[in-house]
């Protein structure tokens, strides 16, 4: 059966905007769900268990990987983030528009399971302008900020793979590009079987 719901993955360099940009969007559509990770890092200011991330132990996580329970896994910065399997898959029987944040490993890897998937990458304006983010984002040790910022670039090396690429120079503008990107997504011939469908009937 044709599945007429979006499966959307965002990836992007740690601080780029990405949870600013999407917490928009849910806001503007708020039946468009978001499949919520698991991992093992400690819950910044302002994060909800359940809401941002599941919050777990490394225990916890690893006994998760031996059951088959994720879609996806990997280790970022020494912590452990994964893709519940279920909570997708429940979310498509639904047929329910769904996005997912990935870091580019994770998105490959659905890209497999996924091939419907749309893949859209969120870049920063520049280099500068992300170790800018990070800091402001504060929470963590210079340590890390340093490894997420290193790891930003090799991230940025994938997205030819991907479908759309949004800066996110203006917060408004990314956010509504990434809007864009969802309305014409919904608009495809190929999604509006149901609708044709319908048409065919009545005559
Ligand atoms: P990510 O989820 O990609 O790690 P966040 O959404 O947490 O990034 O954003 C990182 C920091 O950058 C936050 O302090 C956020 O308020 C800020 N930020 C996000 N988008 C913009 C933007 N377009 N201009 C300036 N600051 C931004
Ligand atoms: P953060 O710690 O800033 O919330 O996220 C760090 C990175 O982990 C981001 O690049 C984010 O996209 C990625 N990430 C979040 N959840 C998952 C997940 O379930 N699987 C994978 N592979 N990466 C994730």
């Amino acid at each position: 059966m044709s599945n007429n719901a979006l499966i959307i993955i965002i990836s992007a360099p740690s601080g780029t905007g990405k949870t600013s940009i999407c917490r928009s969007i849910f806001r503007q559509f708020p039946d468009i769900r978001f499949s919520v990770s698991y991992t093992t890092r400690q819950p910044r200011a302002g994060e909800v268990d359940g809401r941002d991330y599941h919050f777990i132990t490394e225990d916890m996580f690893r006994e998760k990987v031996q059951k088959g329970e994720f879609a996806e896994w990997a280790e970022n910065y020494g912590h452990l983030y994964g893709t519940s399997r279920r909570v997708v898959e429940e979310i498509r029987s639904r047929e329910e528009d769904l996005i997912l944040d990935v870091e580019p490993r994770g998105a490959k890897a659905l890209k497999e399971l996924y091939p419907d998937g749309i893949f859209v990458f969120v870049l920063p304006p520049d280099l500068e302008e992300l170790k800018k983010r990070l800091q402001k984002r504060g929470a963590e040790d210079d340590e890390t900020r340093k490894k997420r910022f290193q790891k930003a670039k090799d991230e940025i090396r994938e997205v030819f793979w991907y479908h759309y690429i949004i800066v996110n120079d203006r917060l408004e503008s990314a956010v509504e590009r990434l809007r864009a990107v969802y309305l014409a997504e919904k608009c495809r011939r190929e999604r509006q079987s149901r609708v044709i469908e319908g048409f065919l009937k009545e005559t």
